[in-house]
C-alpha cells in the first residue's frame, strides 16, 4: 500500500457520516421470518454480508446495516426451490422442451415468484445435457439443477421419448457422474406403452449414479399398476410427479372412483416414496387434490411443471401454485416447508432451502392478499380462496433480483 492510499483511508475515516463500521450488506427489518429446517416461525430480522445469511436474530441493530429494509408484516422465508419446470429454452422450433419453444427461459419466470432454484426435470438427456449446462444452467442468474431423463435426447418429442433404444441407464449415469453439481436426479416422462421397461432403465440409471428418480407415470392401456411402482419398483427417496392428475383412461389415480385415496398411497409415503404435485398444463384437478388433503395425503413438494403450456393456464407461476395450497387448507408454514426445506431435502441439497447462517443468501419476501380469490385448475373447475401469496422482493446470493413494489429503493423527491 502507497503512502497516497494509506492518506487517502485515513481522510475516509475521520470524515463525517462515512462511517466504516457497517458490518452487513443488507438487513431485512421485522418481518415474520419462516424457516422450516431451523423451526424459526416468529417476528425476526435478518442480516446478509458478503453474499452469505449472516444471521437471524430478534433483532439486529439497523446502524450495522449498509441497506436497512422495511419488511413488517411480510413473510421472509427461504429462497423459493422449484422442483419441477422445463428451462431448457431453445429456438429449434420442432423440439418441444428440448433446446426447443415450450421450455422457458429461468430467469424470466423464477424471481417474480419468489424462486431462486429450479429444478429442470428430464428437459435434457445424457446426450443433450452438454449444451443445456453452458445455454439454460451457466447462462443463468437463477440457480438451475437438473434431473436427466432417461431418454438420450431428452423431451424432444413424439418418437424421442418413446424409443427404448435410446434410453440408456449407463450412459444417464456416467453423464450424471460427470456433473455432480448440477445433475441430482434421473426422470422418466412421457412414455406410452404398457411395459416397465422405461421404469426399469430409470430405476438402474438412479441406483448406478445414486440418484432419486422421478417418474412422470405417463400413458398405459390398461394402466400400469401404481401400486407396483411405489412400493415395488421405487427405493425410498424416489419422486411420483404430478400427484394429483386424474388420466382415467391410462394412467392410475392417487383417489379411486370414490374419491378415496388408496391405502398404499399412505404406504408408500411412509416408506419414504417423495409426491411432487408438477401441476403442468394437464396434471393438477381439484376433483384429486381436495379429497386428497382432506384425507391427509399431502404431496411433500409443491411444484409447477412450468413450460409454455402450463404458464398461461391455471398454474401460472409458483407463488400462485403456493397459494393454491392455502385455499386446499394448508397453514402458511406447511406451504413454504413443502416449497423450502423438503424440496431441498429431496435433492439431497440440504445447504439449501434454509436461512442457517454461512449458507447462500436466497431469500423470498411475501405480502399476502386477502380477498375474493378463484384458483383455476388444470380444466375448467374453479377453487375460491381467500389468501393470495405475492413476491415482493426475492434475493439470489445477496443481490436483490426482485422488487415489486420498491422496498429497497429510496423515495423520489420532487
Ligand atoms: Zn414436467
Amino acid at each position: 500500500m502507497t503512502i497516497r492510499n494509506l492518506i487517502l483511508i485515513a481522510i475516509l475515516f475521520a470524515l463525517p457520516g462515512i462511517s466504516m463500521a457497517q458490518t452487513y450488506d443488507i438487513i431485512l427489518k421485522g418481518g415474520h421470518v419462516i424457516d422450516p429446517k431451523n423451526k424459526i416461525d416468529a417476528v425476526m430480522d435478518l442480516a446478509i454480508k458478503d453474499k452469505k445469511i449472516a444471521m437471524v436474530a430478534k433483532t439486529i441493530d439497523e446502524k450495522e446495516g449498509k441497506r436497512v429494509i422495511d419488511v413488517k408484516g411480510l413473510y421472509v422465508t427461504p429462497g423459493i426451490l422449484d422442483i419441477h419446470v422445463h428451462v431448457y429454452y431453445g429456438n429449434n422450433m420442432d423440439q418441444g422442451l428440448m433446446d426447443g419453444p415450450s421450455s422457458v427461459q429461468a430467469d424470466a419466470f423464477s424471481f417474480r415468484a419468489g424462486v431462486t432454484t429450479m429444478v429442470d426435470v428430464g428437459s435434457s438427456g445424457y446426450r443433450s445435457f452438454p449444451k443445456f449446462k453452458e445455454t439454460g444452467i451457466d447462462g443463468s442468474q437463477t440457480r438451475v439443477l437438473a434431473f436427466l431423463n432417461i431418454a438420450g435426447e431428452g423431451m424432444r418429442g413424439g418418437p424421442f421419448e418413446q424409443t427404448t433404444k435410446d434410453m440408456s441407464a449407463r450412459r444417464a449415469a456416467e453423464v450424471a457422474k460427470k456433473y455432480p453439481d448440477q445433475i441430482v436426479g434421473i426422470k422418466l416422462a412421457h412414455y406410452s406403452g404398457h411395459e416397465w421397461g422405461p421404469v426399469d432403465s430409470a430405476v438402474a440409471a438412479g441406483k448406478l449414479a445414486n440418484l432419486p428418480v422421478m417418474v412422470d407415470f405417463g400413458g398405459a392401456t390398461p394402466p400400469l399398476s401404481l401400486e407396483e411402482l411405489l412400493l415395488k419398483k421405487f427405493k425410498p427417496g424416489d419422486i411420483f410427479t404430478h400427484a394429483y392428475a386424474y388420466f382415467p383412461d391410462s394412467r392410475e389415480s392417487v383417489i379411486d372412483e370414490n374419491g378415496k385415496v388408496k391405502p398404499f398411497i399412505f404406504e408408500a409415503q411412509k416408506k419414504g416414496i417423495k409426491f411432487d404435485v408438477g401441476h403442468g398444463g394437464g396434471s393438477f384437478r381439484w376433483k384429486v387434490a381436495v379429497p386428497s388433503i382432506q384425507q391427509g395425503f399431502i404431496a411433500d413438494a409443491i411444484s409447477t411443471d412450468l413450460h409454455t403450456g402450463s404458464m398461461n393456464g391455471g398454474m401460472k407461476d409458483m407463488a400462485n401454485t403456493m397459494s393454491k395450497f392455502l385455499a386446499l387448507g394448508l397453514s402458511i408454514q406447511q406451504v413454504i416447508n413443502r416449497s423450502t426445506w423438503q424440496p431441498a431435502l429431496i435433492i439431497n441439497r440440504p445447504e439449501l432451502g434454509n436461512l442457517s447462517a454461512g449458507t447462500e443468501a436466497d431469500v423470498a419476501i411475501f405480502s399476502i392478499l386477502k380477498g375474493d380469490f378463484g384458483f383455476i385448475d388444470i380444466g375448467t373447475d374453479k377453487l375460491k380462496g381467500t389468501q393470495k401469496m405475492v413476491a415482493e422482493l426475492t434475493i439470489r446470493a445477496g443481490k436483490i433480483v426482485w422488487d415489486l413494489n420498491g422496498l429497497a429503493a429510496t423515495e423520489f423527491k420532487k
